[in-house]
């Protein structure tokens, strides 16, 4: 138990990042000392893991310290004024957004709205806090089996409702699917306990099958002049299994589930991509229908890679997917993967240097303007709409907008502000022209060109997604044809 274990995790901390790390642990091992968790663990092994999974983020250093102090307030009555005093104005608005977003417990659903509410409150602020937040209940779940029993059923909710879907909705498919699978036999036991049954044994199969494919695979890869690539297998996580026995077509039949086990390969750009797919699909036959192309079409969450389902080796259907290395980052760390500084603290890919989430202030606006005593449709408004299908895009300065999935450039620009969206001339996106009714990706990077004088035409209510923005065109489309209105 000691900070190298996060050390070792940066890629190449700087001599700051070090200190600033281990200033943190000594300060947190110093107060959490006379505790224990309820596994009979010290308590610095909680905050310890949760720095972990944020370091595994390759998040920065300030982040790494929060999260290692992220208890201390809470827990030892340490003041704020301390940490800002140790630490500075940074590292103290973080543990304070942290413990903020603990205060309240989720018991009832007019609570769990109110504990939604704060949690945004915070995400306005700083994504970062989300992120600790995150790392904190990854662990909790880890331990869940020591905490009371009629505790733990409502933590596991919590989790599955509120946790995971913010995991999906940030992008990182890692934690989703942890914490799904962390919740899943406390919320659903028997149901639990029969996926395992029905999964005894087949692991050992699946693998053993795919070590020939493996072999051919790697081989034939190599033989077409493709040396810079790796292959390996991953596990379906259990909750989504559970969650895909319930379609119709699959039948709660364990052999109509061919991605249990998937083959994933990983290149060095997309033209090998693209290469790799040919040279499957000249090897085995392709299950018709099963060929995804989600890098010329992301999902909705910025996910990327080529999707294959082919007869391999013995007819063993198999998954197969492709992708880059840089999409599987991204994959795996969602939006993480674009706030990760290097310890020159320049991003390490895209533009984005800003971290605030300007998106949240305007869920915030949005928020005030429902009325008290709607709470519950509140919440149901949160999950349906909010959690799901939205895109995030960057501004040039970084700032981060959140639109609904299929929203175009001309949202974008009514999103940063009415001016723009009603001058607005011609749209970059990632440094290249496109026209302004484009549907935005995850991560795009999009600039608005404006001139003086333009008017929002009327096709572009057509395009618009947003009700933001076609509310904008129709009042500026008014106010210049003040004839029409007259008749
Ligand atoms: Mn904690």
């Amino acid at each position: 138990m000691s900070v190298n274990e996060i050390i070792n995790l940066l890629k190449n901390p700087s001599q700051n990042d070090i200190e600033i790390i281990t200033k943190a642990f000594e300060f947190a091992k110093e107060a959490h000392e006379d505790q224990k968790r309820l596994s009979g663990d010290p308590f610095i092994i909680h905050p310890l893991e949760t720095a972990k999974t944020i370091a595994k983020l390759q998040l920065d250093a300030k982040t790494i310290a929060a999260a290692l102090l992220h208890d201390v307030c809470e827990d030892k009555n340490v003041e704020e004024k301390i940490i800002r005093k140790k630490f500075g104005e940074e590292i103290a608005f973080l543990v304070s957004g942290v413990t903020k977003l603990g205060e309240i417990k989720y018991k009832d659903a007019e609570l769990k709205t109110e504990n939604l509410r704060k949690m945004f409150l915070a995400m306005a602020k700083d994504i970062r806090v989300i992120f600790i937040r995150l790392a904190d209940r990854m662990h909790n779940m880890q331990t869940l089996q020591f905490i009371p029993k009629e505790k733990q059923r409502r933590i596991a909710e919590e989790t599955l409702e509120i946790y995971a879907p913010i995991a999906n909705r940030l992008g990182i498919g890692e934690f989703k699917g942890q914490l799904q699978d962390l919740a899943f036999p406390y919320i659903y036991p028997e149901e639990y306990k029969k996926v395992k049954e029905m999964l005894k044994g087949r692991y050992e199969q699946k693998e053993h099958e795919l070590i020939k494919t493996k072999y051919e695979l790697e081989k034939e890869i190599k033989k077409n002049g493709i040396n810079d690539f790796s292959v390996d297998s991953r596990i379906k996580h259990l909750y989504s299994l559970f969650q895909k026995f319930q379609r119709p077509e699959i039948n709660m039949d364990i052999e109509n589930i061919y991605d249990l086990i998937a083959l994933r390969i990983i290149v060095k750009n997309v033209e090998d991509c693209y290469k790799v797919l040919g040279i499957i699909h000249n090897m085995w036959k392709p299950l018709p229908g099963k060929i995804k192309d989600y890098i010329a079409t992301s999902k909705p969450n910025g996910y990327q890679s080529l999707h294959t389902t082919i007869f391999a080796i013995d007819g063993a259907i198999t998954e197969i997917q492709i992708r880059t290395k840089k999409m599987h980052e991204e994959a795996e760390y969602g939006i993480a993967a674009h706030w990760a500084y290097t310890e020159s603290n320049k991003p390490r890919t895209g533009g984005v240097v800003n971290p605030r989430m300007s998106w949240v202030n305007q869920l915030v606006d949005w928020q005030k303007s429902i009325a008290q005593g709607q709470t519950q449709d509140f919440l149901e408004t949160l999950k349906l709409d909010f959690f799901k299908d939205r895109v995030f895009c960057f501004t040039p300065k970084g700032d981060v907008i959140d639109l609904p999935e299929g929203a175009t450039a001309i949202d974008f620009a009514y999103a940063i502000h009415s001016d723009i969206g009603n001058s607005a001339s011609a749209a970059k996106v990632n440094n290249k022209f496109v026209s302004l009714d484009t549907i935005l990706k995850n991560g795009d990077i999009v600039e608005i060109q404006t001139q003086k004088n333009k008017k929002p035409s009327a096709e572009w209510l057509e395009r618009a997604k947003t009700s933001l923005a076609k509310k904008q065109i129709r009042s500026a489309r008014r106010e210049h044809e003040p004839f029409k209105r007259a008749v």
